[in-house]
């Protein structure tokens, strides 16, 4: 927070397409669309004008014990595109209310069918599921709990797989916890398709697989937090859709920067013990859930997704982007470069050390750097996160490619101490 006071972040004041304009005029790459959720870029009249219009005819009606049009056509449209075992929406404002949703939602499940031992949550280490009391203790950073403490208890956290003998390691944690330690106290196993704030980590299929396998056979349930995967990003609609996952959080890019509107999907058994006869309610809700505006900007986020076939495109794009940023692991400060669709992570590494994280001033001033010469991007610890618009175009990526290695290939001498080049802190995470 000093650093920040001491040379505040840029204000940003406009945006255009995949750029976005300082005060001062400059100009910029939005290499991470935002926080990760502008994945139309800027300025998109489509979702502007659902939202003016939806503004004009009803600005919002809670989902709280009523219903609006608009929000029923989003979760229709949501099940349409979702896994068919997906069969129920919760709508929310923030990523963070729709993970808690899928948590919440599988803990009163458990109660409802006469297992209210069974709350234990298991998430991945490293991973990110919200800022709230829950999302930190189910997010297992332990950096952040240390001052958040204490947390809701009942959090379980296995190593991450990353790579392919740490993902054997992290399956062998989970047979220990469910076998073992917790057996009958495990409700749920969260995690992300890809993990985002961990450093675009990748996990191998097989450990995906292996994990679901492994809670199905005790009657754990499954949540893909796709907050930040799902609706194209890694070139599918949702990364998860082949391991049939029991819940499905979703976030960032369904209002695409322009309105805050999440969602939580989940299954029919799920949901069954709530309607039966005398059921109760699910203990959850926000004022603004279902806000009528929000719905009405996802549903032109969705429509044109397809419209304009953002989902292969990032497919495409992806594969041609990471064959590209893989060339710039000849630079000594870059790391093995990782991803999937437009989901990219390009970790910057110590000279001579490429298993060791570039230092955090070094990487600070190559984020300043960056910025300079026109892209602005978020960073997970020493790994740049590249997760441009899906509408981006080829010549703008050609652009991002050249302006990185201008930048990578010139990293400079090694800062002497804490840095205070400009930017030091911009839009990093550093654990
Ligand atoms: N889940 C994942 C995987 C995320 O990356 C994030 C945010 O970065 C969240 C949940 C929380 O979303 P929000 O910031 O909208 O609350």
């Amino acid at each position: 927070m000093g650093a920040l006071l001491e040379e505040p972040p840029p204000v940003i004041e406009r945006g255009e397409g995949s750029y976005v304009y300082t005060a001062s005029g400059h100009r910029l790459l939005d290499a991470s669309s935002g926080v990760w959720n502008n994945i139309l870029g800027h300025g998109r009249q489509d979702v502007i004008d659902a939202m003016a219009g939806q503004l004009r005819a009803l600005a919002s009606t809670s989902t709280i014990g009523r219903r609006s049009r608009v929000a029923d056509e989003l979760a229709h449209e949501l099940l349409r595109l979702a896994p068919p075992r997906m069969r129920r929406v919760m709508l929310h404002c923030t990523g963070t209310a729709a993970v808690e949703g899928a948590v919440l939602m599988v803990r009163q499940y458990f109660k409802l069918v006469g297992q209210p031992r069974r709350a234990g949550i298991i998430s991945v280490e490293g991973s990110y599921h919200g800022c709230s009391l829950l999302g930190a203790a189910v997010s297992g950073d332990a950096a952040d709990a240390r001052w958040l403490a204490p947390l809701p208890a009942g959090c379980h956290h296995i190593p991450r797989p990353h790579g392919e003998a740490a993902a054997a390691a992290s399956l062998a944690a989970l047979e220990r916890l469910v076998r073992k330690e917790r057996p009958g106290r495990l409700a749920a196993f969260i995690f992300e398709p890809v993990m985002g704030t961990a450093g675009v980590i990748v996990p191998p299929r097989s450990w995906i697989t292996g994990a679901i396998a492994i809670c199905r056979q005790h009657g754990i349930k499954v949540i893909a937090d796709e907050v930040v995967t799902a609706l194209g990003r890694v070139g599918e609609w949702f990364a998860s859709a082949g391991q049939a996952p029991d819940l499905i959080a979703l976030g960032k890019g369904l209002g695409a920067g322009y309105a805050p509107v999440a969602a939580t999907l989940a299954c029919e058994e799920l949901f069954e013990p709530f309607a039966r006869r005398g059921g109760v309610a699910f203990k959850y809700g926000s004022t603004m859930d279902g806000y009528a505006a929000g719905c009405a900007a996802a549903r032109a986020v969705l429509l044109a997704i397809e419209r304009e076939g953002l989902v292969a495109r990032a497919a495409s794009l992806g594969e041609g982007l990471l064959s590209r940023l893989r060339e710039l692991e000849r630079y000594e400060v870059v790391g093995r470069v990782r991803g999937r669709g437009l989901m990219m992570g390009v970790p910057l590494v110590e000279p001579g050390d490429p298993d060791r994280p570039l230092r955090a001033e070094w990487t600070a001033r190559i984020v300043g750097r960056l910025f300079e010469a026109g892209v602005v991007l978020m960073r997970a610890n020493a790994t740049l996160t590249l997760l441009p618009p899906l509408t981006i175009s080829e010549a703008e990526l050609d652009q991002l490619v050249q302006l990185l290695e201008g930048v990578l290939s010139h990293p400079g001498e090694p800062p002497a101490g804490r840095a205070r080049g400009r930017l030091r802190g911009l839009l990093g995470r550093d654990g």
